[in-house]
């Protein structure tokens, strides 16, 4: 018999939700493009500006501010094109890939050294600062809104990717102080492979993919109907879901608390700082990342080592060696992320596929 699935990779991609299936199921029905004038075409494009007003609220701007996108990594390109980018060692892979070689470094929780950003921004002053609202692989949250306050003082755009917030913790883009920030659907229930830019009022980007005239000319293309609805839908559910975020970071701190009983050599990244309460990166020195992967998969438990999003390889992440982490120990980490559909059985599937090992490796 095989054992239930106990899914513990949310920060990779979250299960759809039942409501933004049935969202995208109903866009099947639709065969009018949404740039077309009559009923047929009004009609999917009321899906879209429904989408688009709960995409707005789920973030507090108004819908004018949303472009729909094909997710996180062209939101962040649509930002961060027009550079130079100064950007922080940790970021996401598509926010690095335009950025200065000369990343900001982080402190040994991960957390953005605002002195060494703000000398950097005086000596060459970027077009665009980008730093993350939480780390996707420690959860561990940045200080945005000073970040933004230091890139306005020399002209500089504040773009902040906050993939990994919705659902999780709030998410108030004036709040942040950026001027612009990206979003992506998959991470809290919506489909995959949709996503938004958010942008301050009044910014004007140029498109990165050029053509037609959709998305106020920002973003080119027959929009994705029905990802852009699923995306809609999910938003509506993840305004409400910051009550669940609360058992949420109780089952985290429950395995964070067994590890720490019964796993003494094993170290939490992030664990006395500010972080998303869905996130635990454990470090097991001496044991690589693949073995407790394979280990936890035969158990049918699905965790990740570092990012997910670096195609199945396992090199040390960049993101644990810029914290300090030696690229032994970094090798040796998993990212364990809970969700909405997370309970105490995933914890204890987990607790039995992942201590035999830890053990032996002590022993
Ligand atoms: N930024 C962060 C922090 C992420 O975690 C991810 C997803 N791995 C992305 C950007 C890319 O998002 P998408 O999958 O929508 O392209």
């Amino acid at each position: 018999m095989t054992a239930p699935v106990a899914y513990l990779d949310y920060n990779a991609s979250a299960p759809l939700l039942p409501e933004a299936a049935a969202a995208m199921t109903a866009t099947f029905a639709l065969a009018g493009n949404p740039s077309s004038v009559h009923r047929a075409g009004r009609a999917a494009r009321a899906v879209i500006e429904d989408a688009r007003e709960a995409v707005a609220a789920l973030v507090k701007v108004t819908p004018a501010q949303v472009v729909f996108t094909s997710g996180a990594t062209e939101a962040n390109g649509l930002a961060l094109a027009a550079g130079p980018v100064t950007a922080a060692a940790v970021e996401h892979p598509s926010v690095l890939a335009w950025a200065e070689a000369a990343t900001i470094p982080v402190d040994a929780d991960g957390i953005v050294d605002l002195p060494a950003l703000e000398n950097r921004l005086r000596e060459f002053p970027p077009a665009v600062v980008a730093l993350m609202l939480a780390n996707n692989e420690t959860g561990v949250l940045q200080p945005v809104t000073d970040a933004a306050g230091l890139a306005h003082g020399v002209g500089a755009r504040l773009h902040c990717d906050a993939v990994q917030g919705p659902g999780r913790v709030l998410v108030n883009f004036q709040a942040l102080g950026a001027d612009t920030m990206s979003l992506s659907a998959h991470k809290f229930g919506g489909p995959k492979g949709v996503g938004a830019l958010i942008l301050r009022p009044g910014l004007e980007l140029s498109a990165l993919v050029k053509g037609g005239g959709q998305e106020r000319r920002r973003r080119a293309g027959t929009e994705n109907l029905a990802g852009i609805a699923g995306f809609g839908a999910a938003a509506k559910i993840a305004v409400t879901a910051l009550d669940n975020a609360h058992r949420i970071a109780a089952l985290r701190d429950v395995l964070e608390a067994r590890i720490a009983d019964q796993v003494p050599q094993a170290r939490v990244l992030g664990q006395g700082v500010a972080r998303l309460g869905n996130t635990s990166c454990i470090v097991l020195p001496g044991v690589p990342a693949e073995t407790q992967l394979m280990r936890l998969d035969l158990a049918n438990v699905q965790v990740s080592a570092g990012s997910a999003c670096s195609s199945g390889k396992i090199a040390a992440s960049h993101v644990l060696t810029a914290m300090g982490a030696s690229e032994a120990d970094a090798k040796c980490a998993i990212r364990v992320s809970f969700g909405p559909g997370s309970t105490v059985a995933d914890i204890d599937a987990f607790f039995s596929a992942w201590l035999p090992l830890a053990l032996t490796a002590a022993a």
